[in-house]
């Protein structure tokens, strides 16, 4: 069967956009929209000659603060229960926050191959000082992208498929 490639964040960090642009289609709701209620949601993805099933962890997300950690711990345990290759995202404009070092706590443990993309890095000359901020979670070097600007994809989608 083809490699499980997860995405993990908080809620607003890009999630759903990246997995859109990755599968190519619209197929995984951005922002909050009620009524939806599918908590996963997969695609099939092929990048050069490799394939994967890329899964949205997200779904619907809480907006409170102690809600938010719980509901990431388990996505996050979803992801390292479920795939082989997780994409850990994080958001350039909010920087480096408590939620994201604990997520990376887990995703360290879990002994997977983690990629770090820190999205929202839509101007690359304008933000790239923000994002080796993140090289403080202590799980390699930050990606960045601008999955709604689709820059960094390509690099992003090279890494992901090395690790296959
Ligand atoms: P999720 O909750 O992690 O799934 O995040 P969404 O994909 O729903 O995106 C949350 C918000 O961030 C939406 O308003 C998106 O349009 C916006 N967003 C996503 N990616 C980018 C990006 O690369 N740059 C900017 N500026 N905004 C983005
Ligand atoms: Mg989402």
């Amino acid at each position: 069967s083809k490699p499980v490639v997860a995405i993990v964040g908080r809620p607003n960090v890009g999630k759903s956009t990246l997995f859109n642009v990755l599968a190519g289609e619209m197929i995984s709701i951005v922002k909050d929209t009620p009524g939806v209620t599918r908590d996963r949601i997969y695609a099939d993805v092929s990048w050069l000659d490799r394939e994967f099933t890329l899964i949205d962890t997200g779904g619907i997300e809480p907006e409170s603060s102690d809600i938010i950690l719980s509901q990431m711990r388990e996505q996050a345990q979803i992801a390292i229960d479920t795939a082989d290759v997780i994409i850990f995202i994080t958001d350039v404009r909010q920087g480096l926050v408590d939620a994201d070092s604990k997520v990376a706590d887990m995703l360290r443990r879990a002994r997977k191959p983690v990629i770090l993309a820190v999205n929202k890095v839509d101007n690359f000359h304008k933000f790239m000082p923000d994002v080796y901020e993140f090289y403080n979670l202590g799980i390699g070097d930050p990606t960045p992208v601008s999955a709604a600007s689709r820059l960094g994809i390509g690099d992003l989608l090279d890494t992901v498929i090395s690790y296959f």
